[in-house]
């Protein structure tokens, strides 16, 4: 590979071979952001990226977890101070998660309510058959200048992409909503300096292969495609924006580290 690549939302510790991959993702140069989606899950994460140039652990509470594990509301507010990235969390309105849902906004409320009050995080946002309410919850419960919030594999309508964009949303592009008309359309309609790439490893395969960070060099070429850009300017303009939204003083030049 000859350039840096971004996987914003992947599960680095659900793959087996977790702490290789932190280092996989130092030396193949993938800015990463290591989701996580339970707090107990925060230490080793935090222990395991803090050191490393290039990736950096989020602090989750994902809501497909919510039916049983919504108690740990409390764990991962104790550790909010310690990182500014937090994810995954959200909501899902599907099928299998739907009984939860109102579990899962009483929690996401008070994610969102606890980040506004601590100022400055980045999230990582899930919104499967939900986009509407994370959107009506993000304008009311976390404003603009209190926390970004990027939408992860964002599979809303047009008119919900639209009012994400307005309400200063980002989006990290997953590969399979390249594949489809619609998911080209709606990345052509968004903003391309609120664009970001991801994995969502190892929940995401292809060819019969689990998804990793280095991948997001098929997502890079992908994008580029749908886009109709040369693959060298999307990497960049995708550099730039990591770089726009952690800060200046953290990343890709300079001191080329995410800042915890
Ligand atoms: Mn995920």
């Amino acid at each position: 590979m000859t350039g840096s690549l971004v996987d914003f939302h992947c599960h680095l510790d659900l793959f087996p071979d977790f702490e290789r991959l932190v280092g996989e993702c130092d030396r193949e140069r993938v800015y990463t952001l290591a989701v996580t989606t339970t707090p107990r899950a925060w230490e080793r994460n935090r222990d395991l990226c803090g050191p490393t140039s290039h990736v950096r652990a989020a602090l989750g509470l994902h809501p497909h977890l919510m039916a049983e594990h919504w108690r740990e509301f409390d764990l991962w507010e104790r550790h909010l101070h310690e990182t500014r990235y937090v994810g995954e969390v959200g909501l899902d309105a599907s099928p299998r998660h739907f009984r939860s849902l109102d579990r899962q906004k009483d929690v996401f409320r008070r994610v969102l309510a606890a980040c506004a009050a601590a100022g400055g995080r980045t999230l990582s946002v899930h919104s499967v058959r939900a986009a509407t309410a994370v959107l009506n919850m993000v304008e009311e419960h976390l404003p603009r200048e209190r926390g970004t919030v990027v939408l992860h594999w964002f599979s809303g309508s047009a008119i919900e992409a639209k009012r994400a964009v307005a309400l200063g949303c980002w989006f990290s592009v997953n590969g399979r909503m390249l594949r489809t008309d619609r998911g080209v359309r709606l990345l052509r309609s968004l903003p391309k300096d609120r664009l970001l790439m991801e994995t969502d490893g190892p929940f995401v395969e292809d060819a019969g292969r689990t998804l990793r960070p280095v991948d997001t060099a098929f997502t890079l070429e992908a994008l580029a495609t749908a886009l109709d850009w040369d693959v060298e300017h999307c990497r960049r303009q995708i550099l730039a924006n990591l770089r726009t939204l952690v800060g200046p003083s953290s990343l890709v030049s300079g001191s080329s580290r995410l800042s915890a």
